[in-house]
């Protein structure tokens, strides 16, 4: 049976950075939902443009399309063993459709780590936020920043700030995360998978502790 953990937690909060750090650990793949909208869009797909008018104010792009993108992708090989999903699901219908698909593939969710941090630092997290254009490695221009500025530690590319980011936009991010995304705390945490894990500490505190809630089907997956 294949094991996914749902990284829940608002924009800024950490999911992409732990979610890279545990799946290289694990060897199980990271899924991002933005990666893969921002990925459409670079290659001008429509499903990418689509994706474009949603993102670019910070709404979210409507559950039907994210589902079915959701659902081709875990129904790849690489998804066999598990993954690590970051930005998915996002709203209670997403979270219904995520059971029912992975029911289907014989799969199920172990565990539900919140990473909690508060709103004002979520704010100066996202506006100072560098984006790798190759694989989407994250940096920080004051809390981690890349060793030569503006080039990728890890693969040379070019770091960007994506358009999201700007304040103005931010802010709505947060607003829609609280309005459509946090009921989702609740619907895991009635079926006891939800795990609350303080997000202000360092990143590598926050990795130890999210290695320790993780089942060990998921590191041994
Ligand atoms: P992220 O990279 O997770 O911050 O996502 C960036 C943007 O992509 C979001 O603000 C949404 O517009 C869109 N998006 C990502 N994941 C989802 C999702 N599960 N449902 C709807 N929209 C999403």
């Amino acid at each position: 049976m294949s094991v996914f953990v749902v990284l829940l937690g608002a924009p800024g909060a950490g999911k992409g950075t732990q979610a890279q750090r545990l799946a290289a650990r694990t060897g199980l793949p990271h899924i991002s939902s933005g990666d893969i909208f921002r990925e459409n869009l670079k290659n001008q797909t429509e499903l990418g443009k689509l994706a474009q008018q949603y993102m670019s104010k910070g709404e979210l792009v409507p559950d039907d399309v994210t589902i079915a993108m959701i659902r081709e992708r875990l129904s790849r090989p690489d998804c066999a063993r598990g993954a690590f999903l970051d930005g998915f699901p996002r709203t209670p219908v997403q979270a219904q459709a995520l059971d029912d698909m992975l029911a289907e593939l014989g799969g199920r969710v172990a565990v539900v780590p919140f990473i909690e941090v508060p709103e004002e630092e979520l704010v100066e997290r996202l506006s100072g936020r560098l984006i790798c254009r190759a694989q989407g490695h994250i940096f920080h221009k004051k809390y981690r920043p890349p060793k030569v500025p503006g080039v990728c530690d890890y693969d040379g590319s070019e770091l960007y700030q994506r358009e999201d980011d700007r304040p103005e936009v931010v802010r709505r991010r947060i607003r829609v995360y609280l309005e459509q995304t946090m009921p989702l705390v609740e619907y895991y945490r009635q079926r006891g998978l939800l795990v609350d894990i303080d997000g202000t500490r360092s990143v590598d505190e926050v990795t130890e502790a999210l290695w320790a809630v993780l089942p060990d089907e998921v590191k041994q997956a």
